[in-house]
Formats: C-alpha cells, structure tokens, sequence
C-alpha cells in the first residue's frame, strides 16, 4: 500500500535535521496554486515557498523550459561557455537595467556575493583603509543563513553558538532616516535593505525611506545595495519592491522567483563599475550559471512579465487586503501589505491559526510567532481568494 503522510513524517523527523518546524502536511503533487498530500487531499498554497513559487506550481511554460533543456545540456561549470547563460544575462540585465549579472543559486549565496562586491568596491573604487570595510543593515532583517547573513543579523537565535561573527557590520532601526545618516562614516561601502522586510514579518517602511535613503547614500558614495529576493519578481505589485518609491539600487539582490520555484537560482546586478571588481578567480560557484537553470529562469521571467504578475498582484492584493480588513477579531492586530505580499498581525501566536487554516484547506506559514503571512502565488484567480477568504472567517471571525 501507498506511504502514508504520518509514515512520511515520521521518516522525516528520525533522519532529517530538526532545523525546521514544518506543518504536518505533506505535500506530493502540485498545481498552480493547489497542492495535495498522499491520501489526496487538496490545499490551496498561500506561503508560495517564501515568494519562489510566483508564477504557481509547476507553470507549463517553465515546465516546459527546463524538459526541452533536460534534453540538451543541465550542467557545464563556468569553465566553459554554455549557450543559456548569455540570453540570460541580457535578459536580467535588461529587466534590472544593469550592465552587469553575476549568478548563484541561493538567495544566501546572492547576499554573499554583494556583501563581498560592495566590500571590494569600498577598497578599489571608494578607496578605503584595507580591511576597515563597513556595512550598514536594518534590525529585523533576514538575508539568509550563511555566515555572513547571519552576522547581519538582529535575531540572537540566529547567532546563538555559531560566533565568531563577521566584524564591520552595523545596524539601524529599519526605516529610520537619521539613524542610517548617523551611521555612515567615511569607511562604509553599502547599506544593505530590504524594501519591504519579509521575515520579520511584511513590514512596510515609513514611505519616503527608501527614496530618501538611496539620496544619502548617493550623496556619500555608499552603495545602495536591495535584498528584493523575496519582496522582488512581481510580489509586491510591482517589478522589484524599490519600484513603489521609484528608486533605482545600485545593487539588486534576486532570488526564489528568479527560478519560478522549478530551479534553485539567484544573482546580483549591478553596473560594471561594481560588478567589474570581481576578477576570474576572485569569486565563482560550480553551478551558478548552469544552463538548466538559465533556461528556467528565462521561462519564469517571462511567465512574469508576459502574463502581468506584478499588476495582477497589485489589483487582488487590493482586493484581498480590503477582505481581510473587514473581518472583526479583536485578535486582529493590523492587516498590511503590499500586492500579494501580506501579513496580519495577532496580539497572540500565529501558529495555532495556521494550523486551523490547514485544517481548512489553505496554507500559510506564521513569521516571527504573531504574523500570518498570506502570499499565494500570483496566478491564483478572484473566484480562487474569494475561497480563501471564506475559510479565512472560518477561523479568524
Ligand atoms: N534574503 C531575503 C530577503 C529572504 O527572504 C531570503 C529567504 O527567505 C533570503 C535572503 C535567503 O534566501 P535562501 O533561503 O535562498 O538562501
């Protein structure tokens, strides 16, 4: 007989490491913006793996894309020429309007490699004192869990037992203005952002912020330097995130969606100014830039930009949000967002509500204990939320 979602759990929780805390939901097949567990019950997915399942599960078209790729060639390494990373790099390099892409494969791995640009650039370019490198990020940010993004960190859990941390880093309250002026010294490289943190769960800053933070930075020759990968690639109902204040990084950070949730792929673009500190030998990855996932990320690109994810994300995140700000729970905290990228906080923990909502048929994830998130992914239709908002009064009215 067939495995079983309890047999499944099991398994995973005797071998696997317990660096997670999953739902007890297993998910075997996916669809759009359906999944389904072993016994073959249906779920809809509100979590869109942290913003990397944008264009939906499985989309046709980069299913498609990564078959026909299959079939020719998955994996050179960059000590050759493959013919997918070109047409991938105009084409990332066209929709950020950079000169320049650098890839990777995680979103972790992306922060790396502007972390090390923008610390490079401040000795080449800006003309900082060896090794006296600063750079500023926000208090409650997540930039993944690699060394150096855990020593970006705010959260002690994050860091707890894996010190030493990297040094020449500094932090300002996010979203505050005076604090990010106060913080740069003559020795910092790049402030480091998120346009809308996700983690820390869906907060918005103040609006004027990033406009007025990419001014100062300019005016003091310090990269501007967004984390847009799960914010960016149409979630917020725009491109990137940084588009609602109409400001242009110096340096984007893409990641999740980049692969359309089929391949792991991440980058950073920049112009040559920036990206053109890095030498061969200064910086690479085995997979970064395969071909496998050059053509996915073509497809998933295009899937965003051909079927209008980012406006169709602004006009249902409207929706939605007006939705889900006329339930009445004094347990309600605040609804807030921006798109399809939306968080409601509780005065109490999420999680019981989210095990409720699967409960339901619909899946989300809490964020910092008091959050639920609500992200599905961006194809999902009006008939399709209107459904999610019905169980979402079943729990939550
Ligand atoms: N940066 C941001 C803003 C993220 O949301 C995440 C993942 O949640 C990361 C970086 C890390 O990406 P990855 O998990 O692919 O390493």
């Amino acid at each position: 007989s067939a495995i079983t979602s309890k047999e499944i759990i099991d398994q995973t929780s005797r071998y696997g490491a317990h660096n997670y805390h999953p739902l007890p939901i297993v998910v075997s097949e996916a669809d759009g913006v359906w999944v389904k567990d072993p016994e073959g019950k249906k779920y809809m997915d509100m979590l869109s793996a942290y913003s990397a399942v944008n264009q939906g599960h499985r989309h046709p078209k980069i299913i498609q894309a990564l078959k026909d790729q299959a079939d020719r060639v998955t994996l050179t390494s960059r000590a050759f020429h493959n013919d997918q990373l070109g047409p991938w790099y105009e084409k990332v390099s066209k929709l950020t309007n950079k000169e320049m892409v650098l890839p990777m494969n995680t979103g972790a791995e992306a922060v790396e490699t502007a972390f090390k640009a923008a610390r490079r650039w401040g000795y080449d370019k800006k003309g900082i004192t060896a090794d006296q490198a600063e750079i500023i990020a926000c208090e409650g940010n997540f930039h993944g869990r690699t060394m150096t993004a855990v020593s970006l960190s705010s959260d002690a859990e994050y860091q707890r037992g894996f010190g030493p941390m990297l040094p020449g880093i500094k932090l300002i309250p996010y979203g505050d203005i005076e604090a990010l002026k106060a913080a740069i010294t003559p020795n910092t490289a790049a402030f480091l952002v998120e346009p809308i943190q996700g983690e820390a769960g869906i907060v918005i800053p103040p609006e004027g912020f990033l406009k007025q933070a990419s001014e100062i930075c300019k005016e003091n020759n310090v990269l501007f330097v967004a984390d847009e990968i799960q914010a960016g690639l149409a979630r917020s109902g725009k491109m990137f995130a940084c588009d609602w204040e109409d400001v242009e990084p110096d340096v984007y950070i893409l990641g999740k969606a980049l692969g359309g949730g089929v391949m792991p792929i991440s980058c950073v673009a920049a112009n040559k100014d920036i990206l053109g500190v890095f030498e061969p030998g200064s910086h690479g990855s085995t997979f970064g830039g395969n071909p496998l996932a050059c053509a996915v990320s073509i497809a998933a690109l295009d899937v965003l930009i051909e079927e209008k994810l980012a406006d169709r994300s602004q006009e249902l995140g409207n929706y939605f949000q007006d939705k889900l700000k006329e339930i009445k729970n004094p347990v309600i905290k605040e609804v807030r967002g921006k798109g399809l990228f939306i968080g409601v906080e509780l005065t109490e923990p999420a999680r019981p509500y989210c095990e409720k909502l699967k409960e339901e048929g619909l899946l989300c994830k809490e964020t910092h204990d008091m959050v639920i998130r609500f992200a599905p992914p961006l194809v999902i239709s009006k008939e399709e939320l209107d459904w999610a908002i019905e169980k979402i009064h079943n729990v939550l009215s």
